[in-house]
């Protein structure tokens, strides 16, 4: 999972690009960098770490000069958390440059590698990323967005796309809009990004979607935006995942506000599961905090703080080593002793994933003193891996995986377990049913994958 940002016609592009991914630094947080150009010249810099450790020099931002800039922060998803794949992606292409930043995954790959190599392609990066770009320098048509539209209709998977030239900055968007991407306006410039909240920060104003199938060219100089579809018009399977956990609750994804989303999702919760004997509601923080409230409401049991998060530790389920994991737990939350000492707690959780932190949390909670902790889970159980852009292990990797109900209750320590029923999220988005994808939870995969992605899966050999 990554965070994109684009902006052109502005004085403080590249200034934009450091707020704008440093607003979405939940969305990766290995590497970042920002490219950005004039007319004459294109200026890069990235590195490995947050925003504020790549960015930690006054003058970097100075001397990214231009009116127009694209942004990126990485968790990989596919290919290794190395340098050589921090993006955005820069190449030089005839007397101009091309300049990339991806969110999502590509699927179905084998044939296309194979073909490119065949055709005398070489790789320097094991990011799906730099496949699109062999595919629009190789693409016939004459107008460099044409190209862009026959490279994209080759394409298999997710991707929210920005591409920035000398002549223009591209944005587009898979055919089935997986991933979010959002249009801004400020003052003359226009901006993309992956969630609101990163236009908030700098006062921009959200205009709407880049739409499923769409590409919305701008041009640098005249400021003209003409937009064409690559691909017709179809049902979207929005990732249902980014209004459960993974975008931030204060941006509006898909069209929908995602706190709005995380409140229904807790009340929905509170209507399918028993809450009878609980004592107070709380919540894992920060994902669960709205879905608590929710539920808090709707069950008429009074929600407390009983977990205190340090927030200068990196959310632990994108923490890519096992061993990182576990002791970011440790260093991630604490308990407030006299919320909990003796109590019949309801703890209301996202997600589970593998299940380690949720286990931990609880032995924690156990720790300080509350009687019985029964676990409410806003979403049903994760049994199968994303291959779309999402960081979800391999199927046995996940905490489903030859267990069943009682068993997951048992391994995570819990007095009683509850899943949201897949009903129960889905009645929770404000567009209809069909329109999203939940493929984790039913193995119902929007786009097929292959046999071999599904064994492997991980199809990029890492460098
Ligand atoms: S499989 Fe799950 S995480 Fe992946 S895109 Fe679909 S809903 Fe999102």
């Amino acid at each position: 999972m990554c965070g994109i940002f684009g902006i052109t016609n502005s004085e403080k592009a590249s200034e934009s690009c450091y707020y704008g991914i440093h607003a979405m630094q939940h969305r990766g947080q290995e590497s970042a960098g920002i490219i950005s150009a004039d007319s004459e010249m294109v200026y890069a810099h990235h590195g490995m770490g947050l925003v504020s450790e790549v960015f930690n020099n006054v003058n970097t931002l100075s001397q990214l000069k231009g009116d127009t800039a694209i942004a990126h922060n990485r968790y990989s998803t596919t290919g290794a958390s190395s340098a050589v794949n921090i993006a955005p992606l820069l190449f030089k292409h005839k007397e101009s440059f091309i300049a990339v930043a991806h969110n999502g995954n590509l699927v179905n790959l084998d044939k296309t590698i194979k073909k490119l190599e065949n055709n005398g392609a070489l790789f320097k990066t094991s990011t799906d990323t730099e496949i699109i770009v062999h595919l629009i320098v190789r693409a016939k048509e004459e107008a460099f967005p044409d190209k862009v539209s026959a490279a994209l209709k080759q394409l298999e998977g997710a991707f929210s796309l920005l591409i920035m030239t000398r002549k223009m900055l591209i944005a587009a968007r898979d055919s089935l809009g997986l991933r979010p991407m959002v249009m801004g306006k400020l003052g003359n410039s226009t901006l993309f990004a992956s969630e609101t909240c990163a236009f908030d920060l700098i006062g921009a104003e959200y205009i709407r979607e880049v739409e499923p199938g769409e590409i919305i060219v701008i041009d640098r100089e005249s400021g003209k935006l003409e937009s064409f579809r690559f691909s017709p018009k179809t049902s979207p399977k929005h990732c249902i995942f980014e209004m459960v956990y993974f975008s931030r609750p204060d941006s509006r994804v898909f069209g929908d506000n995602v706190d709005r989303a995380r409140r229904k999702l807790g009340k929905n919760l509170a209507i399918e599961s028993d809450h009878d004997h609980a004592q107070l509601v709380l919540s894992v923080p920060d994902s669960s905090n709205t879905i608590a409230i929710g539920f808090a409401r709707r069950s008429e049991v009074k929600f407390d703080i009983g977990l205190i998060r340090n927030h200068y530790v990196g959310r632990t389920f994108i923490a890519p080593l096992q061993s990182e994991r576990d002791l970011k737990v440790h260093l991630k939350f604490n308990t407030v002793k006299g919320v909990l000492e003796g109590r019949n707690v309801i703890l209301v959780d996202d997600s589970i994933v593998r299940g380690t932190t949720l286990k931990k949390l609880i032995k924690l909670i156990r720790e300080a003193g509350v009687k019985e902790v029964h676990v409410r889970i806003a979403s049903p159980p994760i049994r199968h891996p994303c291959f779309y852009g999402l960081d979800f292990p391999t199927h046995c990797e996940l905490v489903t995986y030859e267990r069943n109900l009682d068993d997951i209750c048992r391994y995570i320590g819990a007095d009683s377990l509850h899943y949201l029923s897949i009903d129960g999220l889905l009645n929770s988005m404000a567009e209809p049913k069909s329109h999203y994808c939940t493929a984790c939870f039913t193995g119902d995969y929007p786009i097929p994958v292959t046999d071999k992605e599904k064994a492997q899966d991980n199809y990029i050999n890492e460098i």
